[in-house]
């Protein structure tokens, strides 16, 4: 294949061909805001909400700034309390432990599962203590955590459960008794964020929660507008934290593409778990039974570390982007050692940061494209 027709175009996700295909819809979703000039809680804010709520089931939505807003005030809302111990997997974005940080919460971080990447289950009860509140469970690069034995658990101990879907929306989960369920929608809150390269992005920041307890939908949306229920009333401490109505308009109309964006995205995924099946050079990731796959990211796994970064280079020099999703876990950053994180505590959790690379996948994949990154990443194990 000729290398230079293909490798200029390749990206990690292409949203500006991603526009081009919906150009007309958003160009006048956007335009109607514009002439209405309701920019902040216009009609398209609501619109957008009730469209979520439908297409995920949940019972409530409230929208609000971005994912880690959405974080922050699903933890107010349970009324979380200083010294108060959140368990969070120690293999996902920072912005979990961060906003548990911020409120004086403290993280207890627990192991992954290597071959799924989500948090390890059976090491949840060995963490909870008397300080235990909650637990936050990440449905990382797209794929639902077990959350049958997060609910048994957290029953049983009375525990909160938050849901950080914001790689995950549009998954959804079967449990054992055949009942299914949308990414978010199955803990006490369930959040997403609407970043642009998320599985539902709009064109700046965004986010949601999702609960069906009436009393925490009312909650959440009184925290994330200044703890107001009534305009200069303020009945607990909140945040100024809000879709707008110009991104709610653009993800009205990209919802009604996501399960079509899904479908592209696990063709993606199906042409490489094809091409790489049984490679003796790398895992591809696992896909659990309970949950389908969204597949935010096509993250595989080099059985040898140090090919991890000369795979890396070799395809960045073949115009092939791929990123590291992520490079150090969260117990072992600077800003979280102070909570007693060291090297060896969460031994998968810090494998896998040496081992995970994500390659390209999105919604506007050419097959020649695709073709051109999976005889590439062959091609690195041929040579040497
Ligand atoms: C993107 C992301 C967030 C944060 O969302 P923002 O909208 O960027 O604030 C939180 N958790 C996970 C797992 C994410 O991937």
């Amino acid at each position: 294949m000729p290398e230079s027709v293909y490798n200029k175009s390749i990206q990690m996700v292409d949203l500006k061909t991603q526009y081009e295909g919906i150009k007309s819809e958003v160009d006048a979703a956007i335009q109607e805001v514009i002439s209405q000039s309701t920019f902040i809680n216009g009609p398209q804010v609501k619109k957008f909400a009730r469209e979520l709520k439908d297409y995920t089931g949940a019972g409530h939505v409230i929208t609000c700034g971005n994912g880690t807003d959405a974080l922050q005030i699903a933890m107010m809302a349970l009324d979380f309390q200083a010294g108060d111990e959140i368990i969070v997997p120690a293999f996902t974005y920072v912005a979990t432990v961060e906003v548990i940080a911020l409120l004086g919460l403290t993280p207890v971080f627990v192991d992954v599962f290597e071959h799924s990447f989500e948090l390890d289950v059976r090491q949840l009860e060995s963490k909870i203590t008397e300080k235990t509140v909650g637990i936050v469970t990440v449905h990382l690069y797209g794929q639902c955590s077990n959350m049958e034995e997060i609910l048994r658990i957290s029953d049983k101990y009375k525990l909160k459960v938050i849901e950080d879907g914001a790689q995950a929306l549009g998954a959804s989960y079967t449990f054992s008794d055949g009942t299914k369920a949308q990414a978010g929608t199955m803990g006490d809150i369930g959040i997403t964020s609407f970043f642009p390269s998320k599985n539902l992005g709009c064109f700046g920041d965004g986010g949601a929660m999702f609960t069906n307890n009436e009393h925490l939908a009312e909650k959440l949306q009184m925290i994330a507008n200044h703890g107001q229920k009534k305009k200069y009333f303020h009945d607990s401490i909140g945040v100024n934290s809000r879709l707008d109505s110009l991104q709610a308009a653009v993800l009205s109309v990209k919802l009604k593409h996501l399960d079509s964006y899904s479908e592209a995205r696990n063709k993606v995924a199906d042409q490489y778990d094809q091409a790489f099946t049984k490679h003796p050079g790398f895992y591809f990731p696992e896909r659990v039974p309970y949950s389908t796959h969204v597949f935010h990211q096509y993250t595989i796994r080099l059985r040898e570390s140090a090919n991890r970064d000369q795979l890396k280079s070799y395809l960045q020099e073949k115009g092939i982007p791929s990123m590291i999703y992520y490079p150090l876990p969260l117990h072992l950053q600077k800003a979280y050692l102070h909570f007693g994180g060291r090297v060896g505590q969460f031994p998968v959790a810090e494998k896998l940061c040496k081992e995970v690379l994500s390659l390209p996948i999105h919604t506007e994949m050419k097959a020649e494209q695709q073709e051109y990154i999976i005889d590439s990443v062959l091609s690195f194990f041929k040579a040497k």
